[in-house]
């Protein structure tokens, strides 16, 4: 065998640089792919996303994973608490969420808001006293984040906060298309499921107490029966009922009466428990939904409201005091029977509940009559 001559030689050093050339782009190209792909998953699941709580918690929970970040925040601008507000009381628990934050004013999020330019997302390295905001628990080591601005239209709805324990992850010359993108996607399917959520928290409650209206009410009625009937705890039903309202009415005004309805409502709901619910069924009427409560405890407790309203009259935005009294019928779920449709059992809770409260108008007002 002789030797290849100096050209040969050369064509195969050419031929295998060549080759691992073209290994080392395929690579590259596979791996392109898949971030690609996993980022096209990330998409489909934060826009099928169907709640608030849903949306967040995909994205805290698969966007580390999948762009291998060491810590994602987000930030949401809430001038008036609003957004914080009612998804509260829809159940969100923030004690699970504690990179979700809120702010006052988009000029917090710190971006550059200059006449007709859309801000652009920040880069560079972490600093506390700069980014100790946006990361109120940064993970140990952080050393580069990226702040993506989330626009809807030109408005600044929040910021989507991305760390890397990669000092060069982010960096002030990196390109932020993708980033941005990124953050187009994650507004739009915020601003989505978040007037989704409000249109939802409005049908549900009672605009003038802010408490739950009789849909409400009715509908969480048949949940909690399924549920009775399952885990055999107690359930108990007040028909609550503000006496001579009319009176009042005369006596201070609709307004005065408005203000009335509002502050029986906060006395209501100071002496319930978190898992009780408060409706206002039309009128000067209130039902509550007592959770795991028997006949004896839920008497109580309406004992407990009854005294609350009488006991100081209420103060109204014109200075006058009035007097106020609430009468109160209370009955308790007696019926398990699991062949019993759960719409009829519901309205004879409701019905023995309003029964209950006619004797105790008939008796004289201002107090309570329990059905067993
Ligand atoms: P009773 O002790 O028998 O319950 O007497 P009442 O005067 O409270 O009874 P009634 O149910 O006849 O009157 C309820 C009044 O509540 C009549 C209505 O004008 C008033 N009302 C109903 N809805 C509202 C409201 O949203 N705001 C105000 N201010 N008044 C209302
Ligand atoms: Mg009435
Ligand atoms: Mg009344």
């Amino acid at each position: 065998m002789h030797e290849p001559d100096a050209q040969t030689r050369e064509l195969m050093l050419e031929n295998e640089t060549l080759r691992s050339r073209m290994t080392y782009l395929l690579e590259q190209a596979e791996r392109n792919h898949s971030i690609m792909c996993r980022h096209q998953a990330f998409d489909l699941k934060i826009v099928g996303a169907t709640s608030f709580q849903e949306l967040v918690t995909t994205i805290f929970e698969t966007l580390p994973v999948i762009s291998d970040l060491d810590t994602v925040t987000l930030s949401l601008v809430d001038p008036e608490a609003d957004i914080y507000t009612v998804m509260h009381k829809l159940g969100v628990d923030y004690e699970v969420l504690p990179n979700l934050l809120f702010c006052e004013h988009a000029g917090e999020l710190g971006f550059r808001q200059d006449e007709g330019r859309r801000p652009k997302p920040l880069l560079g390295p972490y600093a506390p006293s700069r980014h100790g905001g946006m990361f109120p628990h940064p993970p140990p080591g952080l050393q580069s984040v990226a702040m993506v601005p989330l626009l809807r239209n030109t408005r600044l709805i929040g910021s989507l906060n991305l760390g890397s324990a990669d000092p060069n992850r982010f960096t002030a010359a990196l390109g932020t298309d993708f980033v941005e993108h990124m953050g187009s996607i994650v507004a739009i399917c915020l601003e989505n499921v978040i007037s989704n959520e409000m249109l939802k928290f409005i049908g549900l409650t009672d605009s003038l107490t802010g408490v739950y209206n009789r849909r409400y009410i009715d509908r969480r009625l048949v949940e909690e029966i399924a549920r009775a009937r399952r885990q055999g705890y107690r359930i108990s039903c007040m028909y609550i009922d503000i006496d001579h309202f009319k009176r009042v009415n005369d006596t201070v005004g609709h307004q005065g009466g408005d203000e009335v309805l509002r502050e029986v409502a906060q006395r209501i709901k100071a002496e319930l428990r978190i898992s009780d619910a408060l409706g206002r069924f039309g009128g000067e009427e209130f039902v509550v939904l007592l959770i795991d409560a028997d006949l004896e405890s839920a008497s109580m407790v309406a004992q407990r409201i009854r005294a609350s309203v009488a006991l100081t009259p209420v103060g109204l935005a014109t200075g006058e005091h009035v007097p106020v009294t609430v009468s109160i019928g209370v009955a308790t779920l007696a019926d398990f029977e699991r062949d019993h449709a759960i719409e009829g059992v519901a309205q004879d809770l409701v019905a023995q509940a309003d029964g209950a409260l006619y004797q105790a108008k008939a008796s004289g007002r201002n107090r309570v009559v329990s059905v067993a």
